[in-house]
């Protein structure tokens, strides 16, 4: 059986991980030798298209370890009962949660930023650096890059669009939240979705869309469709910060503030 499909899987989960900004690779689902025969053979037919000879030495070790859970969704499940329903008394509550480990690296919890009435509801994956500095999502490169995509299509976060993140504290190393930890934050973004009631969410970035849609697919095949989360209309585009990192994307990324200006205002 031919290995490309395998390669070509394997290409797919790179790019992925690549639009998380993950700092390391860990293979999950292919045994350790076949995954480093088929990167030999790879190699080799990359050099044989360059006319290049074969370095001596095997690859470089790589690491196996089990299979994480995936990403869960959040669909279904109820907020915790004693979260109050209105806004200021949630965010007040939240700043104070130490729910998971995750409060004891924090400089703040980030919470919200925009308004709670507005239309749009734009959800991301996690607070980094600058978040956690300024107590605000979506702050520096990345979120300038997000207000210009919203500017394209007429919204800005001041008037028309709250903006959060599944995860209110910032992992350490801007590392993937893990499933314990999406589980102990995951009500407040229940809380916060039932409380803002948005006409539309946007979910940026693969680990939102994955969560939202409840669809554990990578976001290059989840965009492009309208979903539902809860009754809400749903849409689903690549996160900014790795539009900044790959320009490949800013046409698909365009593509997708132009539906989800089509749901929010169809004609
Ligand atoms: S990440 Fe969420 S659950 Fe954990 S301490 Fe922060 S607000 Fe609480």
């Amino acid at each position: 059986m031919s290995d490309r499909p395998v390669l070509s899987d394997l290409a797919r989960f790179l790019r992925q991980r690549e639009e998380l900004g993950a700092g390391s690779l860990v293979f999950v689902s292919l045994p350790r030798d076949d995954l480093a025969r088929l990167l030999r053979e790879g190699r080799a037919r990359g050099r044989a298209a360059q006319g290049s000879p074969a370095p001596a030495g095997d690859p470089p070790a790589l690491r196996s370890v089990p299979t994480p859970p995936t990403v869960p969704s959040i669909q279904g499940a109820a907020a915790p009962s004693e979260l109050p329903s209105e806004h200021e008394p949630l965010r007040e509550l939240a700043l104070g949660c130490v729910r998971c480990p995750l409060s004891e690296g924090r400089t703040q919890v980030v919470f919200h930023d925009g308004s709670p009435d507005a239309r749009l509801m734009v959800v991301g994956e996690a607070p980094g650096a600058n978040e956690d500095a300024s107590g605000v999502p979506f702050v520096g490169a990345a979120g300038k890059y997000l207000d210009l995509l919203m500017a394209s299509v007429g919204l800005s976060r001041r008037e028309s669009v709250y903006i959060c993140n599944v995860i209110k504290c910032r992992p350490p190393g801007n590392r993937n939240p893990k499933p314990d930890e999406i589980a102990a934050c995951s009500g407040w973004l229940k809380r916060q979705i039932e409380v803002v009631n948005p006409e539309v969410i946007l979910a940026v970035g693969t680990f939102s869309a994955q969560l939202l849609t409840g669809k554990d697919i990578a976001l290059g095949r989840l965009r492009g469709e309208i979903y539902s989360y809860e009754g809400t209309p749903l849409v689903v585009t690549y996160h900014p910060a790795a539009l900044l990192r790959n320009s490949r994307w800013t046409r698909p990324s365009w593509e997708d503030f132009q539906l989800l200006r089509r749901v929010m205002d169809p004609t």
